[in-house]
């Protein structure tokens, strides 16, 4: 089969790969590959694809003889990813990047919730408050996650580029300068100069490229949405240090409250609080969080990777063309609360790179791998202030490992 020609192929339409296709679109024929079956979106079959690609082509297209020319196709909207999300949180910051994408008025009508302020029981036991008065962004928001990622997912497809959901195991080259993308399922082959992985933490792309993920901290996150509690109108965000891991807890759209543990994947306890009345008695001790949790409930505890990774540089370096984007360049530790604001600033930063087309490539790469490093190593020194304040669990294995070194693991996290 001739491969069909993109300028760029996405692979991995969360929120760092809509946001990428979002950019780009306007100037670039894009095609953003997803593995997760989204309803609606899963009904265009290839045929159609490339008819529409005939159909229609793009001023800035660059032609590759023997192959058809891709535009747009119409999606509806698509649905829901299955697995469980953490209500997330978005800093105020991250308005002009949706604006960029052109996403924001569909981000304002969905509605998220504004974000309240944090109490945290973090440096010592006497709860303190912060809140976001003073930043000239405003609060920010607390995602309806599932939303936020269909909606991001629907102005790439509205602004033009090509989703290909439920997409089966890609196998990924580099042949002429140019990256060859085949889907073993269906047989169909892409190619570009240009491929960025924005698979998440599993950096999918960069893996089977050979690229290291160095794994900086093992950590473990174990959440569970719960019916919230009668008159549960509070919407701060509580968080607790605990003598292994920390806590936090927020309302979460549908009447829920969402309550997550973060601790060491070795702990010898994690298996004991994937049970929810072992995770809920543990909570309760902590005051701040026995006023809003029920003290037994129905339902079932989640666990993901939640710990910090960054991929190799030495190895991004060679790649020409090739971009790791959002968690597949550099996964970060929930107490951040910066992931999604990566996944959209690196997003931006690739397009930036990315439009600067073959003449400016080499140099402006460059740039976005300096910006990527820097971005590194300023959330490493942040986050050692931030393990180290706890005093209280000094010599507590969880608080002592975070503020030595990350030690290098060359696996997945
Ligand atoms: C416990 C926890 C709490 C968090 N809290 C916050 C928070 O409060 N605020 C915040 O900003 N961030 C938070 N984060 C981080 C945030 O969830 C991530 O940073 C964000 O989801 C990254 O977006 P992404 O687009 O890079 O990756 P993802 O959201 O993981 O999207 C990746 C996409 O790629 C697809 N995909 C994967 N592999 C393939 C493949 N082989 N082929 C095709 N498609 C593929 C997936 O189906 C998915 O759609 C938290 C993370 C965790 C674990």
């Amino acid at each position: 089969m001739a491969a069909t020609a993109w300028d760029a192929i996405i692979v991995g339409a969360g929120p760092a790969g809509s946001a990428l296709a979002c950019r780009l679109r306007p100037w670039r024929r894009v095609l953003l590959l997803e593995r997760t079956a989204l309803p609606a979106a899963g009904a265009v079959s290839f045929a159609q694809r490339l008819a529409a690609a005939e159909a229609a082509a793009l001023p800035a297209a660059a032609a590759v003889p023997g192959a058809p020319a891709a535009a747009p196709v119409a999606h509806a909207v698509p649905g829901t990813a299955a697995a469980p999300r953490i209500g997330e949180s978005l800093p105020g910051a991250a308005r002009v990047l949706l604006q960029r994408c052109g996403a924001f008025e569909r981000f304002l009508a969905a509605g998220h919730a504004e974000r309240g302020a944090t109490v945290a029981q973090w440096d010592g036991e006497t709860p303190v408050w912060f809140d976001q008065l003073r930043d000239p962004n405003g609060a920010g928001w607390h995602l309806d996650r599932v939303r936020f990622d269909a909606d991001l997912r629907a102005s790439a497809a509205e602004a033009g580029a090509v989703l290909v959901d439920d997409c089966g195991p890609l196998r990924v080259r580099r042949d002429g300068g140019r990256w060859l993308v085949a889907d073993e399922a269906s047989g169909e082959i892409h190619q570009a100069p240009v491929l960025a992985d924005a698979t998440g933490r599993t950096a999918a792309i960069a893996r089977q490229l050979g690229l290291k993920r160095r794994v900086e901290d093992a950590l473990i996150c174990l959440h569970v949405h719960l019916a919230a509690l009668p008159g549960d109108e509070d919407h701060c965000t509580r968080v607790c240090a605990d003598s292994n891991g920390w806590w936090y807890s927020v309302r979460v759209p549908g009447s829920r409250r969402v309550l997550a543990f973060h601790l060491d994947a070795a702990d010898p306890e994690l298996r004991r609080l994937k049970s929810l009345p072992a995770l809920l008695a543990k909570a309760r001790r902590h005051g701040l969080l026995a006023e809003v949790l029920p003290a037994a409930a129905d339902a079932s505890v989640h666990a993901r990777p939640a710990g910090s990774a960054v991929l190799d540089d030495a190895g991004l370096a060679a790649a020409a063309g090739f971009f790791a984007i959002g968690d597949a360049g550099l996964s970060f530790d929930p107490i951040a609360s910066q992931g999604l604001f990566h996944a959209l600033a690196s997003a931006e930063s690739a397009a930036n790179a990315i439009e600067h087309g073959a003449e400016g490539a080499i140099a402006a790469r460059a740039a976005f791998l300096a910006e990527m490093d820097a971005v590194h190593a300023h959330y490493r020194r942040r986050f050692h202030d931030t393990y180290a304040a706890p005093l209280r669990f000094g010599q507590s294995p969880f608080w002592a490992r975070r503020r030595r070194p990350p030690a290098a693991a060359d696996h997945a996290g």
